[in-house]
C-alpha cells in the first residue's frame, strides 16, 4: 500500500481511539465521534479546497503544504506539472528551432492540406511566390495557376519535379518538388534554379558554337586531303600512309562535330518535334538500305517491319535515332551478325526494335550506355570510329517524341535496343 495512504489510516485510527477514550470520559462516545468526524471532514475538505485553488491557477508555484495523502497527492500532481512545464519547453524550443532552420533557408517550403489548402510557409516561399499572410487557408492553385503547375500538384501520385517561370519574376526559373507526409498532406519546396538553368544554357551554347565553328576548318582540311590522296602518286609511300590517317581522323571529327551539333540542337530544342506524319515502314527501309551500304556484304541486316505503321514526329530525328541503333550493331560487332529491324504495335505504342546476335553487352553497362561518351571498351570502341554520342542522341529523340529507349542485352547472344513511341490518336 502507498505510504502516504498507510499514514493517513493510522491516522485516522489514532483520531478514532483518541476521540472513543474522549468518548468514555466525557460519557457520550457518539457525540464525541460524530463532532471528531466533522472536524477531519473539515480538515480534510480545507485540503481539497486548497488543492482546488492552486489547480485552478495553473498549477503554477510551489503546491500547498499538505500531510497524509493529501501531501501525497499534492506531491505527484507537482512532479507531473514540472514534467510537463519541462516537455513544453523542449517542444517550445524545437519548434523555434525548426522555424530559425526553415528561415535561414534559401529554398522556399510550403505546407498544404491534402486537398492543397496553403497551411504554412518560410520567409524563403514569402519571397520566391510571393505569398501573403492572406495566403493562409487559400488553395495553393490560386496562387500558382500555371496550368502545368496546377497539373503537377493535383496529381494523385505527385509526379516529378516541374520547372516553371516565377509568378513574381518570369526572368527566374524555379523548381516545384512535392511530397506526402502525414494523413496526406503534402510538403512543397521550391527552389530558384535560375543560375543552374543559365549554366545549363551557357554549357549548350558553348558545345553548339564551339562543334559548328569546327565545321569550317574540318571542311577546308578533308576537301586539302582529298585533293592530296587525288594526287598522290607522286608521293613517297610513308607520305601516302600519313595521308590515309589524316583522312580517317578528320572523317572522325566530323563526325563528332556533327553528332555534338545534333544532341546540342535536340537538347536546347524545348518546343515539341511537329507532329507532321512519319510512315515507319518506309522509314525503316532506308534505314535498312544505308545500313547495308556502310556494312560489308558479310552482315546480313533486314527489315521485318510489314505493318502499316504511323509515327507523329521529325522524320529527319527519327531517322537519326534508328540509323545510330543500326550503325552500333554493325560498328561493335563482327562480320556475319544478323541485324534485324522490326515494327509492331500494341494498344498504345509502336515499338521498333534493333536487334543483333553479337557480342552483347556486359549487365553492368547498361544503365550508363546512354550518358555521352559512355563506351564500354574504350579500345575497341575507338577503333570502331564511334563518337560515344549515339545512343545519348537515341534517348533524345525518344524524350523528344514521348518515348523511351529499352536496352536487353546477353553477353554472348546479342543486344537489342527497343524504342518505345506513343501510338498516335486516332482522329475519328
Ligand atoms: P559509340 O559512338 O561508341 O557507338 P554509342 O553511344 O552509340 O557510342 O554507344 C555506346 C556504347 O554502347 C558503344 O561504345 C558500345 O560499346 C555499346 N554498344 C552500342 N550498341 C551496341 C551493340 N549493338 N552491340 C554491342 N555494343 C553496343
Amino acid at each position: 500500500m502507498h505510504r502516504g495512504l498507510q499514514a493517513e489510516i493510522k491516522r485516522i485510527a489514532l483520531i478514532t481511539l483518541l476521540l472513543l477514550v474522549a468518548g468514555f470520559m466525557l460519557n457520550n462516545v457518539l457525540l464525541t465521534l460524530l463532532v471528531g468526524g466533522g472536524i477531519y471532514m473539515l480538515w480534510t475538505f480545507s485540503h481539497i479546497a486548497r488543492l482546488y485553488d492552486w489547480l485552478d491557477q495553473g498549477a503554477n508555484g510551489l503546491p500547498p503544504d499538505a500531510s497524509g495523502v493529501w501531501g501525497d497527492m499534492t506531491d505527484h500532481l507537482y512532479r507531473m506539472q514540472q514534467r510537463n512545464d519541462r516537455a513544453k519547453q523542449s517542444r517550445r524550443q524545437l519548434s523555434e528551432r525548426v522555424r530559425n532552420i526553415t528561415s535561414a533557408l534559401a529554398d522556399g517550403i510550403m505546407t498544404l492540406s491534402p486537398d492543397r489548402v496553403l497551411e504554412w510557409w518560410n520567409p524563403a516561399a514569402e519571397s520566391l511566390l510571393g505569398l501573403e499572410k492572406t495566403d493562409r487557408g487559400q488553395s495553393i492553385i490560386n496562387v500558382v495557376r500555371d496550368p502545368r503547375f496546377v497539373a503537377f500538384i493535383q496529381h494523385r501520385n505527385l509526379p516529378l519535379p516541374v520547372e516553371l517561370s516565377s509568378p513574381e519574376d518570369p526572368s527566374k526559373t524555379l523548381m516545384f518538388t512535392a511530397a506526402e507526409f502525414g494523413d496526406g498532406n503534402i510538403i512543397l519546396v521550391v527552389q530558384d534554379i535560375t543560375r543552374l538553368r543559365n549554366l545549363e544554357q551557357m554549357r549548350q551554347d558553348f558545345v553548339a558554337n564551339i562543334s559548328h565553328e569546327l565545321r569550317t576548318p574540318l571542311t577546308v582540311l578533308s576537301g586539302y586531303i582529298e585533293t592530296l590522296q587525288d594526287n598522290s602518286d607522286g608521293l613517297p609511300t610513308g607520305w601516302q600512309k600519313a595521308l590515309m590517317q589524316m583522312d580517317q581522323q578528320t572523317d572522325r571529327l566530323n563526325a563528332l562535330a556533327n553528332d555534338l551539333v545534333m544532341l546540342s540542337q535536340l537538347e536546347s530544342n524545348r518546343k515539341p518535334p511537329p507532329r507532321t506524319q512519319v510512315q515507319l515502314t518506309p522509314l525503316l527501309e532506308q534505314v535498312v538500305k544505308d545500313g547495308c551500304m556502310v556494312a560489308s556484304e558479310k552482315y546480313h541486316i533486314f527489315s521485318d517491319c510489314h505493318e502499316n505503321l504511323e509515327l507523329r514526329g521529325e522524320y529527319k530525328e527519327l531517322y537519326s535515332a534508328f540509323s545510330n541503333l543500326v550503325f552500333n550493331a554493325i560498328k561493335h560487332n563482327p562480320a556475319g551478325v544478323e541485324i534485324r529491324v522490326a515494327c509492331r504495335s500494341t494498344d498504345s505504342e509502336i515499338i521498333v526494335e534493333v536487334c543483333d546476335n553479337g557480342y552483347g553487352i556486359d549487365p553492368k553497362h547498361i544503365p550508363r550506355l546512354t550518358e555521352r561518351f559512355y563506351r564500354v571498351d574504350h579500345s575497341r570502341a575507338s577503333s570502331t570510329g564511334g563518337t560515344g554520342l549515339g545512343l545519348a542522341i537515341v534517348k533524345h529523340v525518344m524524350m523528344r517524341h514521348g518515348g523511351t529507349l529499352e536496352i536487353q542485352s546477353t553477353l554472348g547472344k546479342g543486344s537489342c535496343f527497343r524504342c518505345h513511341l506513343p501510338k498516335p490518336i486516332a482522329i475519328a
